[in-house]
């Protein structure tokens, strides 16, 4: 019986399943972990192709099926929180790095989001279905109505791309809302600011919709200071490039 307060929706179309595998393409000798895998629908798919796979879930009961239908030498159970998950602990061969799936519970997306980006310096990319409102602002565009926080802070660190819409019928039960996968592969190389400042000119800049630019940072950043980052005083927050934000957090950086 799915449990709602896992934010347990199962899939269980085949052909949306082949399709995220397909978008997957999991290739033996890979590294990978999976997030909540329930009842191991994406799970048996990813078997078929890799030779080993972890997997992190919370339920202690859908831990002790995965435990009596998969051998340890295929499947890497841990049971806990994949939001306190210490994914450096995933032992990978030199040279190759981590990939990470899921068709994650609703209710924790961000913040698992955010916690997976103080891994992804290990990691090659990953696949996830979430809530399709959640993806689009994850890939919105400066202008676009749903760019914001979410944007800005996912899109400094990784490349992204929303790979197909999944209907709600595709679970059991039905979520409420329609899902999306999302690639996200992370960018090479080193932060082009310090993440925290970043943060807090994203948050203030953000906090308040239909502001020109200069009154939302005010008291973190003159006017003088939006000069010399190339940015209009009078502009909107949701019509700024990364690179602008980029440009004040390493303004911040400075004094
Ligand atoms: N992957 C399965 C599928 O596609 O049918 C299940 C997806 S279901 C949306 C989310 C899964 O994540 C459930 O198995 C749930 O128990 C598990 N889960 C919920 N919260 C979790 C957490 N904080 N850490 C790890 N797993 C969690």
């Amino acid at each position: 019986i799915p449990r709602k307060r896992f934010g347990q929706n199962f899939l269980t179309d085949d052909l949306v399943l082949s399709q995220i595998i397909r978008a997957i393409h999991p290739q033996p000798g890979q590294t990978m972990v999976e997030i909540g895998p329930g009842l191991a629908a994406m799970t048996r798919l990813l078997l078929a192709d890799l030779d080993h796979l972890h997997v992190v879930e919370l339920d202690r009961d859908l831990v002790a099926r995965l435990k009596k239908n998969f051998p340890a030498e295929k499947l890497t159970v841990h049971e806990g929180d994949a939001l306190a998950f210490d994914f450096s602990g995933i032992s990978v061969p030199a040279g190759q790095k981590l990939r990470v799936v899921g068709n994650l519970p609703y209710n924790i997306s961000s913040p698992l989001l955010f916690h997976l980006a103080e891994f992804a310096h290990l990691v090659e990319d990953q696949h996830f279905m979430l809530q399709k409102e959640v993806v689009e602002r994850m890939v919105a565009e400066p202008g676009s109505k749903t760019y914001g926080r979410l944007s800005v802070m996912l899109q400094v660190r990784y490349h992204m791309e929303l790979m197909f819409i999944v209907p709600p019928e595709a679970f059991d039960p039905p979520p409420r809302v329609e899902s999306a996968i999302v690639r996200m592969i992370p960018k090479p190389g080193a932060f082009p600011c310090d993440i925290k400042k970043l943060e807090e000119v994203v948050t203030k800049a953000f906090s308040q919709r239909r502001k020109v630019v200069r009154n939302c940072v005010a008291g973190l950043l003159t006017e003088a200071d939006l000069l010399a980052c190339g940015v209009d005083p009078q502009g909107r927050p949701e019509t700024l490039s990364l690179e602008a934000y980029v440009a004040m957090a390493n303004l911040l950086s400075a004094r």
